[in-house]
């Protein structure tokens, strides 16, 4: 089963176009100011087959593409993802996929199991949240993290995502009253909006 904290039908902040966004549940390398720290072990997820999965995004009309998020991704039960990714491009063939992750590229290119995933994948964004090299990179948190465009998808566009600096965030409140923020914020304003709402018993989910 494949363990989901968040997913999103559309957003606007995490890759090209308007994208579905699946925030998998849970990872297990405790980077120091993680902003996904909230989906750690912990938190609540929901599980889901990959063809229940598959079938949420292809019942989201209009979208550029999928984006992987955490928690890690490759933290997964990696077959079932494979399996999912299949299905989504067997479902929509023109849909992209971005991927998030905390392994580099380099080391999971050489695991077995993670070929099978990377095969689906259009932009590996690789690498752990380094706090000092947050820079407000476009779609990346930090600059260790980088693009790796394994299909010629949005090769031609790798200069201008190399050095866009812009970050978006959107932000929703839930019916239970609980704000989510999608996107990558800066550390100084989760910081800062962080201590206003908790002031205000006001819930936030970072992602
Ligand atoms: S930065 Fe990435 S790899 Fe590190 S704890 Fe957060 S989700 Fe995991």
């Amino acid at each position: 089963m494949l363990h989901v904290a968040r997913k999103k039908e559309f957003c606007k902040v995490l890759g090209p176009g308007t994208r579905s966004v699946i925030w998998f549940h849970g990872c297990l390398r405790q980077c120091p100011g993680c902003i996904a720290g909230t989906m750690n072990e912990l938190a609540e997820y929901e599980t889901f087959i990959p063809q229940q999965l598959a079938d949420w995004v292809k019942n989201n009309i209009g979208i550029e593409g999928i984006t992987l998020s955490g928690g890690e991704p490759f933290q997964q039960p990696r077959d079932e993802l494979a399996a999912f990714l299949m299905l989504v491009k067997q479902n929509v063939t023109d849909l992209s996929v971005l991927c998030y992750t905390g392994y580099r590229y380099e080391e999971l290119n050489k695991q077995e199991s993670a070929i099978p995933v990377l095969q689906h994948i259009d932009v590996l964004i690789d690498g752990e949240y380094r706090e000092n090299e947050d820079f407000g990179q476009r779609w990346r948190g930090s600059d260790n993290q980088q693009f790796h465009f394994l299909t010629k998808r949005y090769k031609n566009q790798e200069n201008e995502w190399n050095h866009t600096l812009e970050r978006q965030i959107e932000i929703e409140l839930d019916m239970n009253g609980k704000l989510l923020i999608s996107g990558v914020p800066s550390k100084d304003f989760i910081n800062k909006l962080t201590m206003e709402l908790q002031r205000r018993d006001v819930n936030v989910d970072f992602s």
